[in-house]
């Protein structure tokens, strides 16, 4: 399975820009949820922006100007948009005949519940799944999304379809002050889902946030993000009680990566990301394609890097 330790720390220079080897490209479908988690990012009720259109006419400028390796399917919650199915159709079609290998989707997992849709996401282009699960207690982790979310045996059994599509799953989890922030309740989580999935992958909170966000999610987030020094520490402390596979430093100049063997589970640890280490009006570390249309090297849905491109032709190099 592939994972962030294949995003080389690599790039190559391409016109006005330097452009990451490995260029991922996170397609942001709509800015809606079907849950509430108070940390949320993409939270912003810029739903009335949305511009199915301007979309269309940004990925396929996203695949014609630049060399995508990996798509990655984001929200709000990408499986919300009554035109999930549609765009996804739209995408694949205009990754044909690119070098892009990668079609990954980021969920909450609450629509994928339902097992006909289901069926669909499995049956599409998607190679693998990243479901959101935040805590190992179900009572918890439905508290946490503000709704009813997969159970432990819904995500082994996606799993199992999965991977008998040749396709993968991933838990993708945050950590944060009274989260999942000691190394027994990070065991106890591990142990809880070890089988059920490809890779468990764990993210600090992080104290910033980033989308154009709002004051009281940062507020909300600077009251428990973990400071990275302690999260290093927790990292290690873990790591240590088990078998370290491999690390990667500085991936694209700023984020740090362990993957460890865990009760068997492979173990993806994201140390703290150290922001603003490039280059915003020349390096293009990873792509986003906004549901307005934006296509950004930015967390942000307002500046478009077509403004920077040459007028015609292709990018050089
Ligand atoms: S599931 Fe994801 S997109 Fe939805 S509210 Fe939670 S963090 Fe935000």
């Amino acid at each position: 399975m592939k994972n962030e330790f294949d995003q080389r720390a690599e790039w190559k220079e391409t016109g006005p820009f330097r452009v990451a080897k490995e260029l991922f490209l996170d397609v942001i479908f709509t800015f809606a949820c079907d849950c509430a988690c108070p940390f949320c990012i993409a939270r912003t009720k810029n739903h009335a922006q949305e511009d199915p259109g301007a979309w269309e006419r940004a990925v396929l400028d996203a695949f014609r100007w630049f060399d995508i390796r990996s798509v990655i399917l984001l929200g709000g919650e990408a499986t919300v948009d009554p035109h999930f199915l549609d765009k996804l159709r739209f995408l694949t079609r205009a990754m044909e005949g690119k070098n892009t290998d990668r079609l990954i989707l980021t969920t909450n997992g609450c629509t994928l519940r339902d097992t006909a849709f289901a069926g669909q996401v499995i049956a599409s282009r998607i190679d693998s799944v990243n479901l959101s699960r935040m805590h190992h207690d179900q009572a918890a982790n439905d508290r946490i999304f503000g709704r009813g979310t997969m159970t432990r045996e819904e995500i082994a059994a996606l799993h199992r379809q999965l991977n008998n599509a040749g396709k993968t799953l991933r838990l993708n989890v945050n950590v944060w002050r009274g989260n999942l922030d000691s190394v027994q309740e990070l065991e106890d989580f591990i142990q809880a889902f070890a089988g059920t999935c490809d890779a468990i992958k764990l993210t600090p909170l992080m104290e910033t946030t980033m989308f154009d966000t709002v004051e009281p999610v940062t507020r909300y987030t600077r009251e428990r993000a973990i400071p990275e020094k302690q999260i290093a520490e927790l990292w290690e402390k873990l790591i240590a009680r088990h078998t370290l596979r491999r690390r990667a430093s500085r991936v694209l100049g700023f984020v740090d990566y362990a993957e460890a063997e865990i009760f068997g589970q492979t173990v993806i640890l994201k140390y703290a990301q150290v922001e603003d280490k490039y280059d915003r009006d020349r390096d293009i570390p990873t792509l986003k394609l906004y549901p307005n249309g934006c296509l950004s090297n930015e967390w942000s849905f307002t500046k478009d890097i077509r403004t920077r491109l040459p007028a015609q032709g292709g990018l050089p190099g």
